[in-house]
């Protein structure tokens, strides 16, 4: 039986609002903080949910409003910079009633996924920046910027990569890796593309790499991925301004075959520019009664496509611990255990794409030839199995790790 009867959840992203979610369906309540006001949208444009992570949010039957939101997107077209057809890369697998993976705007991602929390009377505070948590005799006080406190038995920092909890829980903590790339995004409608809505192309472009996705409703949302060595200081991108950041856009792609400067030009506002950074391996996720899920525990590189599914599986993964396995410590033990061989495998694997996306000439030369063949081998592996075929069964007790 669990001693743990509240929980103090930082942060209402992805990770956030599911793990509100699956707490309650496991007998704990909990109240999300989340540092920014109502409305917020979080870095990047639009994300592709794998059919991992709609599976797991089936598990807390919160899928039916994230599907409305968002349109299936099965497969991505790899092209060079010169149109030629690198291959095909499937974003998931087909869940048995046939449901793909799903690209939905992070925006309305967020806002669906708060919609259905609160729904269920999940407490959601906003402007609530965690600056500083303490364990107290029996639990854990959490300190916010704005002088407020609250207390639970335990507290769980679902708070992105950049996050706080995780340096309360260990100082030491690696920083996020910097991936050496900055990315925006935007949405334009009246450009025709020439794919069916539903199609999802991405392009290794000579000097920049560019993914575009066409709605059913016409609309085209794009991101770019431009390389760039040094990390940026904060603030510096967004010195830079949107439209002049347009001008360099339309300068990196000029070269390139493909929609993207067309789709730059006609996009009224470029969403910021941000830094690409992921967390691949911290020596521990937990520490007395606090622990880190999602973004803030194991980041991987956007190109993986699994950051948010990986986060909601998260969520699911430790209600269950908590449910299930005596006392908060071994709890997140077991949570430790369960999770981190599988996180840590899809990270090492998106990172090995993320040094392609930034190749040099000759080794986009290598790359390019080499891709149609491992997209092939990959396309059926064990990899891909294992990464998108992940179910989580609700009701199956969490016993001691295999
Ligand atoms: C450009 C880009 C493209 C991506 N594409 C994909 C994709 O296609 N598929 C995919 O699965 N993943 C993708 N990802 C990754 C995905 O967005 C993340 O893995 C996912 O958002 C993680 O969810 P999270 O809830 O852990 O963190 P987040 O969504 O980052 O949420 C963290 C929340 O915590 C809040 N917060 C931070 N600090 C504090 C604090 N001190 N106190 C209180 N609140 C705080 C933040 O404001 C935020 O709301 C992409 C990421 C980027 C940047």
């Amino acid at each position: 039986m669990t001693d743990v009867r509240t929980a103090l959840v930082i942060g209402s992203g992805i990770a956030g609002p599911a793990m509100a979610m699956a707490l309650q369906k496991a007998g704990i309540d909990s109240v999300i903080y989340e540092a920014e006001p109502a409305g917020s949208h979080g870095a990047g444009v639009f994300l592709t949910l794998g059919s991992n992570g709609i599976d797991a949010l089936r598990v807390l039957h919160a899928d039916e409003p994230v599907l409305a939101a968002a349109f299936p997107t099965p497969a991505i077209t790899l092209r060079s910079g010169t149109g030629k057809r690198l291959g095909e890369s499937r974003t998931g697998r087909t869940l048995p009633d046939g449901t793909t993976s799903q690209t939905v705007k992070r925006a309305d991602l967020y806002q669906v996924l708060h919609d259905e929390a609160r729904r269920r009377g999940a407490r959601i505070e906003f402007g609530k920046r965690l600056v500083a948590a303490q364990e107290t005799g029996g639990g854990v006080r959490a300190v916010f910027a704005d002088g407020s406190e609250a207390s639970g038995d335990v507290l769980i920092g679902c708070d992105g990569v950049g996050s706080t909890v995780r340096r309360i829980i260990d100082p030491g903590a690696p920083r996020p890796t910097y991936a050496g790339l900055v990315g925006t995004g935007g949405y334009a409608t009246g450009v025709d593309v020439g794919i069916e809505p539903g199609s999802y192309e991405m392009i290794f472009g000579r000097r920049a790499f560019f993914g575009y996705a066409l709605a059913p409703d016409g609309e085209v949302w794009w991101f770019a991925n431009v390389p760039r060595r040094d990390e940026p200081a904060p603030g510096d991108l967004a010195a830079i301004g949107g439209e002049e950041w347009r001008r360099r856009l339309l300068d990196l792609y000029a070269a390139d075959a493909g929609p993207a400067v067309a789709l730059v030009e006609a996009t009224p506002d470029l969403a910021a520019m941000t830094p690409v950074h992921a967390v691949p391996h911290l020596p521990t996720w937990h520490t007395g009664r606090m622990i880190v899920v999602g973004d803030a525990a194991h980041a991987p590189s956007p190109t993986s496509g699994q950051g948010a599914s990986l986060a909601i599986e998260d969520a699911v993964v430790l209600a269950k611990c908590l449910r299930d396995v005596p006392g908060h410590h071994a709890a997140f033990a077991r949570f430790e255990a369960e999770r981190r061989p599988r996180v840590e495998r899809i990270i090492k694997w998106a990172a090995r794409i993320n040094n392609s996306k930034a190749a040099g000439p000759v080794a986009r030369v290598v790359r390019d030839g080499m891709l149609p063949a491992i997209l092939k081998l990959t396309a059926d592996s064990k990899a891909h199995r294992q990464t998108y075929d992940h179910h989580i069964e609700w009701d199956a007790p969490m016993g001691a790790p295999a």
